[in-house]
């Protein structure tokens, strides 16, 4: 039998809570009577239940008889059983429980969140958080995703504070003094949807889309920053309903912002919680990498009402089901609201951060099988967000929007108020298809990695080869040539006498030839970018195509074309002078995502270089950023797109940061003195920057200021802001500084771990960091959420050397630290690229940044090697 699932001789359909919680006392005392059906006669009922004390367990007997139950739980498997004195028969009964449990300090299950009210005083909310399997830490339920029930929920709080619930309140009266808030039933929906929070919040007015009435609450204080959340929340439910044909399945939606709250958000029905960063936001004074992430955020949760809160995967290897399309849908939504933001160019970042985790031996299929909850929760990755909804992206443009859609609204009818899986999907888009789409998905869904499209021109005509594209070499057999085939929805634009034109293709087999136009010149492969798959071209055809900068390439075609560049560069594909060549190739580049990844790999390369070194490296990236940046100028032009703004500040940053550039560092100092004046007189997208690179030049006086700063935020963003730039100072004893306030209580545990995480990070403070973590580790792992903790530990891939590598290794096997999944063996196969990367191509980098002059940072193009 497997140990992480109930046995199901008996289910529930109704639970009726009643909770009291106890803020002051971190306690809560509960009460449910669960409606259950049993189906074969059994004296034992078994369900979850962990840190809780369940003090009666009673089943209803005849009119006013009842049967008590011992019960005799397991902590380990988070499991009670309860045993009555005789058997109970197939039919319907009710079960009373009368239970305690302390309100934690972990973020999970019923937990308590703290902050500092507008009067200096300490207050407390009470928040859930359940998903994937904590629900059975504030009730003991059947916590499973297929046991689907009713929820009816009533809450006893203290007179003067508010409570939220996946539904509207039914009732309210005083009763002994406190507040009895009764909720009107659920749908028949999964335990880790179930949601309460109790604390002193504040509602906006309400938004009304159709029937359904839209909240943003927030503690007292932060209302002025609702106003962006409720529009685009407003907007979301709007479209989704269109989109998925379907009303809202709840009767209100309140959006939540949780001063302690350990993910991004989560999207219980009716009531979805954030973390404030993700829902409050200053429309004006904030970036607009904030503002997006707002958007993203909130559409995201509103389209899991549907998907995953309507219609549930049946067990949690499914959860890619839940997340890939929210994902996807949230791209849509946004998209819809904002089209000058471009959201599926901006999207190729997060497909590039999937294909650089699939590009590992050590990735995992989408659809990964899960047995133990810790399993679960590391499920939360990039390969069930990010490859998940870039699959289904790569889906809907083969098959056309509007039949895609179709299979959505086909599956979501037939699957309303319960359960399906992968295939069920697949079943309902084959049939708005008429084809069938497991052939096609299963190899992307079930298989590991991606494959590497060779682009050659031989004897006239265009060769496409197919293999696995992996950083690392792999021994590979026939039989591993075979498994990995893809079907691989292929766009080709064949660019002949100036004109493009498209060609569409599956590549089924491992190779494919395509004719070629009179007068062809080169052809670009995975044409609009959809496609999640990487390019390789032959040198000759890759210089035709660089020819065409920038205008003849789309953004996104642009950004695949280096992404795929320097990834082919880390897997000994491509020389990494010819990579470094390529970068001096987009001084006339404008768009963001571009920019990220070229700068993104400056950052890379920064981690693998030596001290001695870094000076030429900082003359190169100013090469390649000073002339835009000179061009773009430092203030923000009338008629300038969001994006625009976005690149001038991620720029800024750069060049400040990693290029060192003095002149840069000076103006940043005297606009942030502008700035501490006059607020307005810097634009939102470029003060992010200023402080970033004040932190990188910044000593303790500098340090302290920031301090004081992210003490005294008015806004989440800011108070974030001025939070990381901690971890960018250069001076140890600052970062020391830093370090200790991740784990004596200064800095919440929901951003503790991701601030060690960049000063891992940090080429100045990696060593420092790595040894708090070693010396710290017990503490870190009894305060940080898991899935915090888990982030962190990502962090170890700046620790670039082999003798830090080696010392990584001995740490994680000695004290043999398992982050679920295939987490850790991801971080120490991409560490160990990182690593390989130096060994290989030190001395080629060394030569290369030797040649540059390091004042002017002007080039020198090195000869060209011949390939
Ligand atoms: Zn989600």
């Amino acid at each position: 039998m497997d140990p992480y699932r109930l046995p199901v001789h008996v289910v529930p359909s109704r639970y009726d809570l009643r909770l009291e919680p106890d803020l002051l006392a971190r306690t809560f005392s509960g009460q449910g009577t669960v409606t259950l059906t049993v189906k074969e006669p059994t004296q034992d009922i078994v369900l979850n239940a962990a840190e809780l004390d369940i003090t009666s367990a009673k089943i209803r007997e005849g009119k006013d008889g009842f049967l008590e139950g011992t019960a005799a739980t397991d902590e380990a498997l988070e499991r009670c059983r309860l045993t009555f004195p005789k058997l109970l028969n197939p039919g319907t009964w009710l079960l009373d429980l009368t239970f305690q449990g302390a309100l934690n300090d972990k973020l999970r299950g019923f937990y308590r969140s703290t902050y500092i009210d507008e009067n200096g005083s300490t207050r407390f909310i009470a928040a859930t958080q359940f998903e994937a399997t904590d629900a059975r830490r504030a009730f003991p339920c059947w916590d499973e995703p297929a046991l689907k029930a009713v929820f009816s929920t009533t809450l006893v709080i203290p007179p003067e504070l508010t409570a939220v619930s996946n539904t509207a309140v039914k009732a309210q009266r005083l009763e002994g003094g406190k507040k009895v808030l009764e909720f009107a039933d659920t749908i028949r929906m999964s335990t880790y949807l179930v949601a309460f929070v109790v604390g002193d919040l504040q509602a906006s007015e309400p938004a009304h889309v159709g029937r359904t009435a839209v909240r943003i609450w927030a503690v007292p204080g932060k209302q002025p920053l609702t106003q962006f959340g409720r529009e685009i929340a407003a907007f979301s439910l709007g479209f989704f309903e269109e989109y998925y044909g379907q009303p809202y399945p709840g009767d209100k939606l309140d959006l939540l912002a949780i001063p302690d709250f350990a993910s991004g958000a989560m999207e219980n029905l009716g009531a979805i919680t954030f973390r404030e960063t993700a829902l409050l936001v200053d429309q004006r004074g904030a970036a607009q990498a904030e503002l997006e992430r707002v958007a993203d955020v909130v559409a995201h949760e509103n389209a899991h009402m549907w998907f995953g809160d309507l219609v549930t995967m049946s067990w949690w290897n499914g959860l890619w089901l839940n997340e890939a399309f929210a994902t996807f849908m949230e791209m849509l939504a946004v998209e819809a609201w904002k089209p000058e933001w471009d959201r599926w160019t901006t999207f190729g970042v997060s497909r590039a951060a999937a294909l650089s985790v699939d590009g590992l031996h050590s990735t995992r299929p989408i659809e990964f099988q899960v047995r133990a909850p810790k399993d679960a929760e590391a499920m939360f990755d990039v390969l069930t967000y990010e490859k998940g909804a870039s699959v289904l992206r790569m889906l809907e443009q083969y098959l056309g929007p509007h039949i895609f859609r179709e299979g959505v609204r086909d599956y979501l009818r037939t699957h309303a108020y319960g359960n399906a899986d992968t295939g069920d999907l697949w079943a309902a888009i084959g049939r708005a298809a008429g084809q069938p789409v497991p052939a096609l998905l299963d190899r992307w869904i079930f298989g590991e990695g991606y494959p590497l499209i060779t682009v050659k021109l031989v004897n006239g005509a265009l060769t496409l080869r197919q293999q696995r594209f992996t950083y690392l070499p792999s021994p590979t057999s026939p039989a591993d040539a075979q498994k990995s085939i893809w079907q691989v929805p292929l766009l080709v634009r064949l660019i002949a006498r100036g004109q493009g034109e498209s060609c569409r293709l599956l590549l089924t087999t491992q190779d494919a030839t395509v004719p070629i136009p009179d007068g062809f010149q080169c052809s670009l492969v995975n044409e609009g970018g959809h496609g999640f798959y990487r390019v390789h071209y032959a040198p000759e055809l890759l210089q035709k195509l660089l020819a065409l900068l920038p205008d003849g390439l789309t953004p996104i075609e642009r950004f695949n074309l280096v992404n795929d560049a320097w990834a082919t560069t880390i897997a000994g594909l491509m020389p990494l002078s010819d990579y470094l060549d390529l970068t001096a190739q987009f001084q006339r580049e404008r768009d963001k995502n571009v920019w990220a990844i070229l700068i993104d790999s400056f950052h890379f390369l920064n981690r693998i270089v030596a001290p001695s070194e870094r000076p030429g490296l900082e003359a190169l990236v100013r090469d390649r950023i000073r002339p835009l940046v000179e061009s773009l100028g430092w203030i923000a032009q009338p008629n300038e797109g969001d994006l625009a703004r976005q690149l001038r500040g991620d720029l800024l940053r750069a060049l400040g940061t990693i290029g060192n550039d003095p002149e840069v560092q000076a103006e940043a100092m005297a606009m942030y003195e502008a700035h501490a004046r006059d607020p307005l007189a810097v634009d939102p997208n470029v003060l992010p920057a200023l402080v970033a690179i004040l932190a990188r030049t910044g000593d303790a006086a500098r340090y302290e200021e920031f301090v004081t700063r992210y003490r005294s935020a008015r806004t989440p963003q800011e108070e974030r802001r001025y939070l990381y730039a901690l971890a960018l100072f250069q001076q140890r004893e600052l970062l020391d500084q830093t370090l200790a306030r991740t784990i004596n209580g200064e800095i919440r545990t929901q951003d503790a771990p991701f601030v060690v995480g960049a000063v891992l990070m940090s080429v100045y403070g990696r060593e420092l960091a790595w040894n708090f973590v070693k010396a710290n580790w017990d503490t870190m792992d009894r305060q940080f959420p898991k899935q915090g903790l888990r982030r962190m530990c990502g962090g170890i891939i700046g620790l670039a050397t082999p003798e830090w590598e080696q010392g990584v290794r001995e740490f994680f096997d000695s004290r043999k630290i398992d982050l679920g999944g295939r987490t850790l063996a991801q971080y120490l196969e991409q560490l160990h690229i990182a690593v390989s990367l130096r060994e290989r191509e030190g001395a080629e980098l060394r030569g290369y940044l030797s040649r540059l002059s390091p004042n002017r940072g002007s080039v020198t193009p090195a000869p060209r090697a011949n390939v």
